[in-house]
């Protein structure tokens, strides 16, 4: 009997023992194709990278730990540089963390202490979007919309004013043009900011292309570009969570690179480290940096752990990689090829209807009726079905419920290492394709 706590107790865990390139194997012996970076869109680089093992062995040789308030360590600054020389504009300025959730909560963090240092205190109203994530502690939990998440903590969570996603399928309306659709989901920013008071908005947050929780959705061309002029008129900090999204997993380093916009934060994590090591960031704009040390001279968050010098080297030997010639380009080619193997798959399928995404994350929708786009009922608990089935058939990935509004809706995100093969992408799908077909079939015995 286990006496760890498991996030999901009643979930009959395999026991992992080994990882090689794109397969994680089990402690009876089976194998399971990676469908999704390591069960969270991390591993980017598969599970036995050796230039990366060996960055770590080496640090963790020198020396285990000195706290950054302390002293500065040479694989603290290298990675710093890595990271801000090739930046989106004025983000010169990298602030390291040991999650994901913190690298955001930094970025609310310094936003506020930012306009309590240029003497505008009464900024501290942030808008978010619905169908979001960004994180799992209580700043985090509040600025997205995973409602099954939030439920116990809603009492006590800060209050975030929400705005509809950029969720092309399910938000526009048929006679509206992309662009034009983009433009009335951006412009709610604006009736946001003006409803709360201008004077009294700090920040929008936002994944510039979903995670998990709406199924990897990049915004519709010309929507980031409204969403910066509107926070450049009101004075109010974009913050980009590029979490998930960031580093290389969209076939450009940053996401926004694709939306033509640069944010005053931008969050990193999944991507640094490629999960061998925890390591999270916040790039930060050079206004912000310089109004806090120019006023009270110490930002007044932090981790112990941060800027741990034995992550910062694996980081490093990462970010090599991907910054490596062709390493990108390699990225949008197998990007391409596993969007069209899901159409192939999936694109006359009766009950996928959308096939989304960008790079190498992409979504698959699931829906009772194609036509009229109605999703399954929850209590038919599809996506736990298709869980259940594609590890069965030795595939890990990712199947959620609550797409839509954050309680019906079903889909699965296919995010494998940015190292898959053809082939690799062949056995996925495959494998994806039989999952989905044996759930639909559990809860629709005629219909499959
Ligand atoms: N933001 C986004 C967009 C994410 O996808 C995640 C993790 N899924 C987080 C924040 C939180 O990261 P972590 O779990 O490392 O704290």
């Amino acid at each position: 009997m286990s006496s760890v706590f498991h996030r999901i107790p009643n979930r009959n865990l395999p026991i992992a023992v080994k990882g090689d390139g794109m397969y994680i194997f089990d402690k009876d012996g089976k194998q399971y194709i990676d469908g999704y970076a390591g069960g969270a869109c991390v591993s980017c680089l598969g599970h036995s990278q050796e230039s990366v093992i060996e960055a770590v062995r080496e640090q963790i040789g020198k020396f285990a730990f000195f706290h950054s308030a302390m002293f500065t360590s040479e694989p603290l600054e290298e990675l710093g540089s890595i990271l801000t020389t090739d930046a989106p504009e004025g983000l010169s300025r990298v602030f390291f963390t040991n999650s994901g959730s913190e690298a955001v909560e930094t970025a609310i963090m310094m936003a506020l202490q930012y306009f309590v240092e240029i003497g505008q205190p009464k900024r501290k109203k942030v808008i978010a979007r619905r169908n979001s994530y960004h994180g799992g502690g209580l700043t985090n939990l509040s600025l997205g919309y995973q409602i099954a998440r939030r439920a116990p903590f809603e009492e006590v969570l800060q209050s975030v004013f929400h705005i509809s996603p950029c969720y092309e399928y399910r938000g526009r309306l048929n006679d509206e043009t992309s662009e034009q659709y983009g433009l009335r989901v951006a412009n709610e920013l604006e009736q946001a900011i003006l409803g709360l008071g201008p004077e009294t908005v700090m920040a929008f947050v936002a994944e510039t292309v979903t995670g998990t929780t709406n199924g990897t959705t990049p915004a519709v061309p010309g929507y980031f570009k409204r969403v910066r002029e509107i926070c450049d008129k009101y004075g109010v900090l974009l913050v980009l969570d590029e979490v998930f999204c960031g580093l290389g997993r969209t076939g450009t380093l940053h996401a926004c690179e694709q939306d033509g916009v640069a944010p005053d934060f931008l969050t990193f994590a999944k991507g640094i480290a490629a999960g061998y090591q925890p390591i999270g960031a916040t790039l930060v704009n050079q206004k912000v940096y310089d109004a806090i040390v120019a006023g009270s001279g110490t930002y007044k968050g932090g981790y112990t752990y941060a800027g741990h010098a034995t992550a910062c080297a694996a980081a490093i030997a990462v970010q090599k990689i991907l910054r490596g010639p062709g390493f990108l380009d390699q990225v949008k080619v197998t990007g391409k090829l596993m969007s069209d193997r899901l159409n192939d798959r999936f694109g006359q399928h009766p009950h996928v209807g959308d096939i989304r995404g960008r790079g190498m994350m992409m979504t698959v929708e699931l829906v009772e009726d194609r036509d009229t786009k109605a999703p399954f009922a929850a209590s038919n608990t599809l996506s736990a079905r298709v869980f259940q089935n594609a590890r069965a058939r030795g595939l890990i990935t990712h199947a959620l419920s609550g797409t839509v509004d954050g309680y019906i809706g079903d889909h699965v995100v296919v995010c494998p290492p940015l190292i898959a093969t053809g082939e690799n992408l062949d056995t996925i799908v495959g494998l994806l394709g039989e999952a989905i077909d044996a759930a639909v079939l559990e809860v629709r015995p005629k219909a499959a």
